[in-house]
């Protein structure tokens, strides 16, 4: 007799629908028989690692039969000394979705509530209801973060607001007056997140904020960065928070004890002193950015403007022009279903070169030629 295991499963877990991630190169290859393939679909660094990087992780390799550090020693001091912040306030983790879902599981239960922009990245409503909590779900301004209407929202219940700055896949932001005025307003039984996976970019705008600097004055604030984006490491998953010690001393007692793996720790270490690639992968960024929103201007092609390494255009039908940019080859994000943005493609900043054949791809199949 087989047992109905999907009526067995909780009901959070029931109604969740799993994160849909950017088509892997191998898979298009493997669909369409394409050769040249250009990803522009995760918002990954185009630029790769950095030679420093990759020899460090080489070197490394010898050592995968032995358990990472557990505790992080080594990647948390190169933190403390980036962020001046004390090593108690770091929590790492396999990528930061996975201190995304630390900080639900210790903090939310099915009684409780979570608030959320539209639009805002996957993870936050997939935690929420893997646990079973009501999601409030407060509508977008402009496509960003409507921080009035998240105040507003606040119930007895709510336990946790999770705000991407910048967000994705919109590339909106909250700026410095109008983050502080609303955690002022939070009251402190709500764990504000801030995620900054889109920090090293963003912090290039003046009036983006040096969010770190608050830390001691709400103690209910959470800061999650990762080396996903800017660094490189997408692959290799690690990412981190800052936050309260106490708050840090309550997600290590659920982390998985080896979370990050011995690559991911050398790798991030390195990165994190190889300021010239950073630099780099910058710059290199505000020109791609530059480039897509000339190109898109010249079309009349609305968009998003963007603090991130992607831009969000109005291509008309999403993911139609999707699957047409797929046959030239071209992967991008198609982001209707739960994102709700079903007229845009979400692009990442490429190469140049990359970023151009993105560009006569969509004009050929949008026959804007
Ligand atoms: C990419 C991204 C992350 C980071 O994911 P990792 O798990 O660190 O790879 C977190 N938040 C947002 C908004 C992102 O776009």
């Amino acid at each position: 007799m087989t047992c109905d295991f999907f009526q067995q499963a909780t009901l959070g877990v029931q109604g969740l629908h799993p994160y849909q991630p950017g088509k892997p190169i191998e898979e298009l290859k493997r669909e369409y028989g394409i050769k040249n393939v250009v990803k522009l679909a995760s918002n990954e660094n185009p630029l790769g690692l950095s030679q420093s990087v990759l020899e460090a992780v080489q070197a490394d390799l010898i050592n995968l039969t032995r358990y990472p550090d557990g505790n992080g020693f080594t990647l948390k001091k190169a933190l403390v000394q980036k962020h001046g912040v004390n090593m108690d306030m770091i929590t790492l983790g396999n990528g930061s979705n996975d201190i995304l879902e630390l900080i639900a599981r210790v903090f939310v239960t099915l009684t409780h509530s979570v608030i959320f922009s539209e639009h805002a990245f996957a993870v936050y409503p997939i935690v929420t209801q893997a646990i079973g909590a009501k999601a409030i779900v407060t509508p977008a301004k402009d496509w960003g973060h409507d921080l009035t209407a998240m105040q507003a929202a606040i119930r007895d219940d709510t336990r946790l607001i999770f705000i991407a700055n910048p967000n994705n896949p919109t590339g909106t932001w909250v700026n410095k007056t109008r983050l502080k005025n609303f955690l002022d307003a939070v009251p402190e039984y709500v764990i504000v997140v801030v995620d900054e996976a889109y920090f090293e970019y963003a912090s290039e705008n003046r009036d983006y904020p040096n969010s770190l600097t608050w830390l001691a004055d709400y103690p209910n604030l959470i800061i999650t960065r990762t080396f996903s984006k800017a660094y490189g490491l997408a692959g290799l998953r690690v990412g981190y928070s800052i936050s309260h010690p106490t708050i840090a001393n309550l997600l290590n007692r659920i982390r998985q004890p080896f979370n990050v793996n011995n690559l991911a720790l050398t790798a991030a270490t390195v990165a994190l002193e190889d300021s010239e690639h950073l630099k780099k992968s910058i710059a290199l960024n505000r020109a791609g950015m530059e480039q897509m929103m000339n190109a898109f201007n010249q079309k009349g092609l609305p968009y998003i403007p963007s603090l991130g390494n992607f831009i969000s255009v109005n291509v008309g039908e999403g993911a139609k022009v999707y699957e047409l940019l797929l046959r030239q080859g071209i992967i991008t994000r198609p982001i209707g279903g739960i994102y709700g943005m079903p007229q845009y493609l979400r692009v990442s900043i490429g190469l140049p070169s990359e970023n151009d054949k993105f560009l006569q791809a969509l004009w050929k199949v949008m026959n804007f030629e």
